[in-house]
């Protein structure tokens, strides 16, 4: 599975420097900060199955889900979503106008 490169795109698995962005700032009380990305990023259902049970109790999920999917990262598991249930996600509000 292919990881993203951009620091942006994962910022809260550890890299400098996201709570100086007003738009990151909610990485700062992330649960997933400092982890392993191998966690948030797994290979099959399992692995989003634990990732998944760490954002369960994560403070920031919602704008963490909110991020990844107005940024499009296809990749790892955000706000406790897989790259599918995201795109589900997503087509589920674009057939009802954007509504949740
Ligand atoms: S919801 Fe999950 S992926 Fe998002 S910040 Fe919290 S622990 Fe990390």
């Amino acid at each position: 599975m292919h990881k993203p490169d951009k620091p942006d795109e994962r910022p809260h698995r550890g890299a400098p420097g996201p709570e100086q962005d007003p738009a990151t700032s909610w990485m700062t009380f992330a649960y997933c900060r400092g982890a392993d990305p191998e966690v948030f990023f797994p290979h099959d259902g399992v692995g989003v199955e634990v990732a998944s049970r760490i954002c369960v109790g994560c403070p920031v999920r919602e704008p963490c889900l909110e991020y990844a999917l107005a940024h499009r990262i296809e990749d790892g598991v955000w706000g406790g979503l897989s790259e599918r249930a995201r795109r589900r996600l997503l087509a589920s509000r674009a057939a009802t106008g954007g509504s949740r």
